[in-house]
């Protein structure tokens, strides 16, 4: 059952989980199952592998650092892995943000049903990182899933402020896409400062949370419009 499988692997990441975590889990799970018969939010699975490969991954994060304060989750899709970090840590912050206005319309409704108010944004990373109201004004951006790293750096780092992190949540077998990112990180003010391996608890799954520390202010040149980004990555 997905409360069992949630307590256990959380234990196992050596992560506790507030009292009303296992029901909020399974609300969650049951709004995303019922929302995907109507529109793709995510790829359609099981309870017990969505506990695995979607939960417990997402609370992989927190092997990484120690997540507090502001924090985007930037291509958010159907809430990964924002909506099961604030389920986890009621306290944070959190924005959820993606392009798509109906999966953030879901995710308006669903966050409050669950007791779990997040700030639900539609809108490209790359406009919403040039405005005053968000640019360098996250502790942390986190994104799963949405681009290759040197991408991905370009539409997350402008929201972290200086002395905050950027945590990409990739594969294992990421070494290459990682030094390939070396360069545009620097340039966005960034330094790649260490990389979390994590089993995902019941599979024998390595994943990998990459840490970009930001040291300096991004410059303005920064992000660009998506059709260079797209053209020529950093
Ligand atoms: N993070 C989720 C979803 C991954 S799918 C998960 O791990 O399950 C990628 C998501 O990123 C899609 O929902 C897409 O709409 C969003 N996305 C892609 N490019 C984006 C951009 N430039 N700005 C905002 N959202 C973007």
């Amino acid at each position: 059952m997905l409360e069992d499988i949630i307590a256990g692997g959380a234990s196992a990441l050596g992560i506790s989980l507030p009292k009303d975590a296992p029901d909020r889990y399974r609300r969650y799970f049951e709004a995303l199952s019922e929302a995907n018969r109507s529109f793709n939010l995510t790829a359609i699975l099981g309870e017990d592998e969505a506990a695995r490969l979607h939960l417990l991954d997402s609370l992989g994060l927190f092997r990484a650092a120690e997540l507090r304060g502001r924090i985007i989750d930037v291509g958010t899709g159907g809430g990964l892995p924002g909506v099961a970090l604030k389920i986890a840590r009621p306290g944070l912050h959190m924005t959820l943000l993606d392009a798509t206005e109906k999966k953030i319309a879901f995710l308006d409704g669903l966050t409050l049903r669950l007791g779990i108010p997040c700030r639900c944004v539609a809108a490209r990373a790359e406009e919403l990182g040039r405005t005053p109201e968000h640019r360098e004004m996250y502790d942390f951006a986190v994104s799963r899933a949405v681009a290759r790293l040197n991408v991905l750096a370009e539409l997350c780092m402008p929201f972290v402020s200086v002395g905050g992190k950027f945590l990409a949540m990739k594969a294992a077998g990421s070494d290459e896409e990682i030094s390939e990112a070396t360069t545009a990180i620097e340039k966005l003010g960034g330094r790649l400062s260490d990389t979390q391996e994590y089993i995902i608890p019941g599979t024998d799954i390595v994943r990998r949370v990459v840490i970009v520390e930001k040291l300096a202010s991004t410059p303005d040149a920064y992000p660009r419009r998506w059709a260079a980004i797209n053209k020529k990555a950093l």
